[in-house]
């Protein structure tokens, strides 16, 4: 039986990530991607998405975007060109095309089960994704006459049937794409949950730039009573910020979170405006702290006071909507931006709490020679991140050097 000494399942930039700072630390290796590498910059998102971040922070710090200007919002394609050309230049040893079915222990190894046959790992690094299994809340029921997709399956506006959309979820991907079905023409819904709202940037610095220099990014869990706010960024169109109050300028109907469909009406819940405000506290709260960085390290940055005006409420607020019926409203889509689940079914190992959820201290979990990397909140903030896995996998990658062989 083919032996390895470390298995990386899964080849997007975590397994790559993994692969280069094993061989750094001399640990034979082998990845297997149950499709290619990078898939689900591939697959998994929309025909114009670009890069949250500008390509000089949402790379590996070993190698630059060939085909992107470091402020440049790279597009998928890019991405997923960027991580080939990676994993070509550290000749990462992988097999495409093959998934692994389980993972059980079996003595001092773990017997991997794979489409390709069976082998054995003394480790084992799950680096299987952090958004995994799209999420469609059961809201409105499938035999309704009306087209419901994941943001996961949504790819350009032509694919939806003529009429409105109903966007639900305004973190990034939800309020990226209510953009883009608005410019395309479309009567847009987007239903608006608690949100975070960074500017692009601010006094002449990117956003990741402030959440670098303000230690956001190395924060080790969420602020309590944010664990479930979103964020809404986007580096579409050049890089804007994300602005509901514009959105609803531009003619965006916003509603608040979506909760009920009956008798071909769905409800609203009349959170709206408190949400906005709470996504605007939030802006204004990141000015705050550059100002004060700024001031207390006595740096030149130009002042942006502008920056700091907020628009008046719009009568989606004021008057929200809290009801729909949506023949009379002529909706025929709803695209639900509601998140996605993980799914390690096939890691048949004692690294789970009593919830089923990966119980591990920064990736290393409780059953020895199992790893996880990539899920959002490993060891910080930044760990689902382009920058961030690469620091958990040096990291792991140390540790699964040091192991007893
Ligand atoms: C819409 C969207 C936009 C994002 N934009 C950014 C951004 O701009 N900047 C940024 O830094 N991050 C961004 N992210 C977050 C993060 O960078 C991505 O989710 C990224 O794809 C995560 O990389 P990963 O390697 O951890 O997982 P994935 O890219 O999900 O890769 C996991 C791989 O594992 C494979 N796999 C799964 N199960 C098996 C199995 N059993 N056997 C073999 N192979 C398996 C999958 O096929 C997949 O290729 C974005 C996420 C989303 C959803």
């Amino acid at each position: 039986m083919e032996r390895v000494d470390t298995l990386i399942v899964g080849a997007g930039q975590a397994g790559l990530a993994m692969s280069e700072h094993l061989r750094l630390n001399g640990v034979d290796h082998l990845i297997l991607e149950k499709d290619r590498i990078a898939e689900r910059w591939r697959s998994a998102r929309w025909d114009s998405l670009v890069m949250n971040g500008p390509a000089w922070h949402d790379r590996f710090p070993s190698m630059e975007f060939s085909d992107s200007g470091p402020d440049d919002f790279p597009g998928k394609e890019s991405v997923a060109a960027y991580f080939e050309e990676f994993s070509r230049q550290i000749s990462a040893p992988i097999r495409c095309g093959v998934e692994v079915l389980s993972v059980a222990r079996d003595d001092d190894s773990f017997a991997v089960q794979t489409s390709e046959g069976n082998l054995l790992a003394k480790n084992v690094v799950a680096a299987t994704g952090p958004f995994q299994i799209p999420v469609i809340p059961p809201v409105v029921p499938e035999d309704e006459n009306i087209h419901q997709i994941h943001s996961y399956h949504y790819h350009n506006p032509e694919q939806l049937p003529d009429g409105g959309v109903l966007v639900v979820g305004a973190g990034s991907s939800g309020s990226q794409i209510a953009d883009e079905l608005l410019r395309a023409g479309r009567d847009v819904y987007l239903s608006v949950g608690p949100h975070d709202r960074p500017p692009r940037s601010y006094r002449g610095k990117d956003f990741v730039w402030w959440l670098g220099k303000l230690g956001k990014w190395q924060m080790k869990t969420p602020p309590a009573g944010r664990e479930h706010v979103t964020i809404a960024v986007s580096g579409a169109y050049g890089g804007k910020t994300i602005d509901f109050r514009k959105f609803a300028e531009r003619g965006m109907n916003l509603v608040g979170m979506t909760q009920n469909f009956e008798s071909g009406a769905l409800t609203f819940a009349p959170d709206l405006a408190e949400n906005i405000r709470e996504g605007d506290a939030n802006y204004l709260s990141l000015l705050a702290e550059a100002d004060d960085f700024i001031e207390a390290n006595e740096l030149e940055m130009p002042e942006e006071p502008g920056a700091k005006t907020i628009a008046p409420e719009p009568d989606c607020m004021t008057n929200p909507i809290l009801s729909l019926d949506i023949n009379k409203a002529g909706i025929k889509s709803i695209i639900w931006a509601t998140g996605y689940i993980q799914d390690f079914s096939w890691l048949k190992v004692d690294a789970f709490d009593v919830d089923g959820k990966p119980s591990h201290e920064k990736g290393v979990s409780s059953e020895p020679g199992v790893y996880f990397l990539g899920l959002p909140w490993l060891s910080m903030r930044g760990s689902s991140f382009i920058w961030g896995v690469w620091e958990d996998a040096k990291y792991l990658a140390s540790h699964i050097a040091e192991r007893p062989r």
